[in-house]
């Protein structure tokens, strides 16, 4: 499908449009249609095939601006994916009207984080362990979560994330809207993936 075809919002089209992305690359071909219908993805998808816009475009199609709470968290393996994602998320989220994205990484100064949460987001893009930090602090509020992303849940899971990952998705709404994306898929992202979302459609690309 062309992005025109999907249903995304003109707002959604002209950041693709402004951004220079005129074919849906393979895996947003595939994922872009289920994901648009809130099913939820497990993708296996590397580096440089478009999956972080996949995910944006399917977080941003959903997003209520109005309603000032996290709808989304994006959990990455570290700070640099975390920063790439959000830029990312941001560029498309361009021509809406103020979409704040907000990063949570570990390895900077949990003070300026705190200040930002009290002023609201969006969008979340995190670390786990310093996502679940927050969590356990009562500083994030998840009622309104829409959508839980784990991208490069590979890698996650190399770095020994598992036991964050767990307990951050126990406290999101059942009714959120699941995404796995993965270079490989292992063992054990098999059992995340099961853990995560009892029905979720497997994607190769
Ligand atoms: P990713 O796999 O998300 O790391 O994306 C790899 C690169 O592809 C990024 O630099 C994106 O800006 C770019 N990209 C994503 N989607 C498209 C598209 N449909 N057309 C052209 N470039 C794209």
């Amino acid at each position: 499908p062309q992005f025109s075809e999907v249903g995304l919002t003109d707002e959604l089209l002209k950041s693709l449009n402004e951004a220079g992305y005129q074919q849906m690359t393979p895996v947003q071909a595939m994922s872009l249609p289920l994901l648009l219908r809130g099913d939820d993805v497990v993708v296996q998808a590397q580096t440089g095939s478009g999956k972080t816009a996949a995910f944006a475009l399917g977080i941003l199609a959903k997003l209520e601006v109005t309603e000032f709470a996290p709808q989304a968290i994006v959990l990455c393996p570290t700070r640099e994916l975390a920063e790439q994602v959000a830029e990312a998320i941001r560029k498309l989220a361009k021509n809406m009207a103020n979409v704040k994205v907000l990063t949570l990484c570990g390895g900077v100064p949990t003070r300026n984080q705190i200040a930002s949460l009290e002023h609201g987001a969006h969008v979340l893009v995190g670390t786990p362990g310093r996502v679940l930090d927050h969590l356990n602090q009562n500083r994030l509020n998840f009622a309104k979560l829409q959508t839980l992303v784990l991208d490069e849940a590979d890698r996650m899971l190399e770095m020994g994330f598992q036991d964050e990952l767990r307990a951050i998705v126990a406290k999101t709404p059942n009714s959120r809207q699941n995404l796995l994306f993965s270079a490989t898929y292992p063992k054990g992202i098999k059992q995340l993936a099961e853990q995560v979302s009892k029905n979720a459609q497997l994607l190769k690309v």
